[in-house]
């Protein structure tokens, strides 16, 4: 059963946006934003998502690649300052807020400050994207694992081993990935993956303008040269295999979840 916010205390609430498409949000997440007082929502939000914030302020804090953006810490602050303020705060993240989403620095400083909080999931990229190109990211006796990486680093952040992470998953989602997509192929290659591997680059997951390249390990830059620059996930891995030979034998009739796809020829 979903509670009222009325009847609760102030609670910030971090919900999850799905990777775009209005109505891949969850029913918990509609009727906290219909609820809710204020919200601070992400630059990859859908407008007709935090339009469902009908009496609320909102207030954008966008955080994208090479644009103006709301540093983490003043996101932070914002949050601690709306709490004292209003009772129903929703901080709307794109995706679900726990991946990549820097959801625990928001939940320790609220914690920090006596500030209850609560976290409402979302669909992430990944999941869509499997979604969209209709294949399923495990698969009996081809894929019993399943890894979420990013290669991106933030400033002053240790740099962890995200390729062999990669290499030990039988599917790989690549996050924040498309910009570099030269130095994953040679981080994965270098530890030894086959160049063959299939690999899809999924672009606006979920929204009209959705685009797959398909290709292999060894043809990932030339996926990552034509990079649209949208937000995009990499899938990694031999489930994709039947889907790329089948886009390889048909790319003019593909099947339905094909159509937005291009395959980029190694
Ligand atoms: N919390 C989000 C991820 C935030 S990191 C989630 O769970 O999905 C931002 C990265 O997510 C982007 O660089 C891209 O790799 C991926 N992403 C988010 N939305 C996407 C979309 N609609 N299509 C493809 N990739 C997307």
């Amino acid at each position: 059963m979903i509670r009222s916010p009325h009847r609760m205390t102030t609670t910030v609430y971090l919900v999850g946006a799905g990777p775009g498409a209005p109505d891949l949000l969850t029913l918990r997440a509609a009727r906290l934003l219909e609820a809710a007082d204020i919200v601070f929502y992400d630059a990859l939000v859908h407008p007709e998502t935090v339009a469902l914030a009908s009496r609320a302020v909102r207030i954008p804090v966008g955080k994208r690649h090479g644009r103006p953006s709301t540093p983490q810490a003043a996101i932070n602050r914002a949050l601690i300052r709306a709490a004292s303020r209003h009772r129903t705060i929703v901080r709307l993240k794109g995706g679900d807020p726990m991946i990549f989403g820097r959801a625990q620095e928001e939940i320790d400083a609220l914690h920090a400050a006596g500030i209850r909080c609560e976290v409402v999931p979302g669909v992430t990229a990944a999941l869509a994207a499997g979604a969209e190109i209709g294949v399923s990211l495990t698969r009996r006796a081809v894929s019993r694992s399943v890894t979420f990486v990013t290669p991106s680093v933030g400033d002053r952040e240790a740099r962890t081993d995200w390729a062999s992470a990669v290499v030990a998953a039988d599917t790989a989602a690549i996050y924040m990935g498309a910009g570099e997509a030269e130095r994953v192929a040679a981080a994965l290659l270098a530890r030894g993956m086959a160049p063959a591997t299939p690999v899809v680059m999924v672009e606006n997951v979920s929204h009209p303008d959705r685009a797959a390249q398909w290709g292999t390990l060894a043809g990932l830059p030339r996926l990552g040269a034509r990079w649209s620059h949208a937000p995009a996930i990499i899938l990694i891995g031999q489930v994709l295999q039947e889907t790329l030979d089948e886009f390889r034998r048909l790319p003019a009739a593909a099947p339905a979840p094909l159509q937005a796809g291009r395959l980029v020829p190694v």
